[in-house]
């Protein structure tokens, strides 16, 4: 498997990134995980947008053109031969001194690296997921928002511990307020009386692509009702349906919220019709390679 790195392919074992890259150092810089199905690149453009406007917010500059970034990812593709897979982009703020001093790094380096799909175990689409509600709360907006897809993902990570020691794979986390916001690496979606009802951005959660995909499936071809509005936990465990949603997970039922039994523990008929809609898009949609 072979690693793009600053516009060179390099072994995976001879893959390698300075010690002193401020995105080692200090979790500078910003990333993307993008699919792709069939030899087709799943929303290529809209991961590419959100990679800029992440790198925008923390201030730095991308020295490619997006046009320059997807050439490059369909290069990666291509030279690993994959058809169906795992693109992780990464932009770091470049090898500084030790000083925090962004302006001491002349040059963001890019990492392009591809991979076979690791997929959730099929059980859990089958027979849906069980998650628990953490004490870790997401990051504020006004300090690290989550809007950012930025390297530093400890706030996520405190919170898959909290629900590996639970027993479970994803955690819900709540906003300093108390709503419902996001997955450590899902967004949350319910469904009641036929509404679909995710939080809003605002009340700091990532704005998914998976997300947006899911929200204009339930509008265009389910015509269903879709509310972006805050909730607390109160609404999940009372809802008639709950999934996540995400590059790696895709569409993912949730059938147990902090031992509260969801849709009598199946995946629910709307959840159901979300999956196939959604599988079909990454069928039938994408960039071609
Ligand atoms: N929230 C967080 C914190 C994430 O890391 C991810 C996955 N990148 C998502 C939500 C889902 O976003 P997407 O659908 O764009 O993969």
């Amino acid at each position: 498997m072979k690693v793009y790195i600053n516009g060179t392919f390099y072994e995976k074992e001879e893959a390698k990134i300075s010690v002193f890259d401020h995105g080692f150092l200090y979790g500078d810089g910003v990333f993307e995980g993008i699919r792709s199905y069939n030899r087709r690149v799943f929303k290529l453009r809209e991961h590419i947008n959100r990679l800029f406007n992440s790198a925008k917010a923390i201030m730095l500059e991308i020295p490619y053109t997006k046009e320059e970034i997807e050439k490059a990812i369909i290069e990666t593709l291509k030279i690993n031969n994959l058809s169906d897979a795992y693109i992780r982009v990464v932009v770091s703020r470049g090898v500084g001194d030790l000083g925090l001093d962004p302006r001491k790094c002349k040059a963001p380096s890019l990492v392009i690296i591809t991979d076979k799909i690791v997929l959730y175990p099929q059980e859990f689409y089958e027979k849906g997921l069980e998650v628990i509600t953490v004490s870790t709360r997401r990051n504020l907006p006004s300090a690290i928002d989550p809007a950012i897809k930025s390297l530093n993902y400890l706030n996520n990570i405190f919170a898959k511990i909290e629900a590996i020691r639970a027993g479970c794979e994803e955690a819900v986390m709540l906003n300093k307020d108390g709503y419902v916001a996001e997955c450590t690496g899902d967004n949350i979606f319910i469904i009641k009386n036929n509404i679909l009802i995710t939080p809003p951005t605002y009340i700091g959660v990532l704005p998914g692509i998976t997300r947006e995909t899911v929200i204009e499936i339930a509008k265009n071809k389910l015509k269903l009702l879709v509310k972006e509005e805050p909730f607390t936990v109160y609404s999940i465990y009372t809802a008639d349906e709950c999934f996540l949603t995400g590059t790696a997970a895709e569409v993912i039922p949730v059938v147990k919220v902090d031992n509260r039994i969801i849709n009598n523990g199946l995946p629910g008929e709307i959840t159901k019709q979300i999956i196939k809609e959604f599988k079909e898009l990454t069928l039938t949609t994408g960039v071609p390679y």
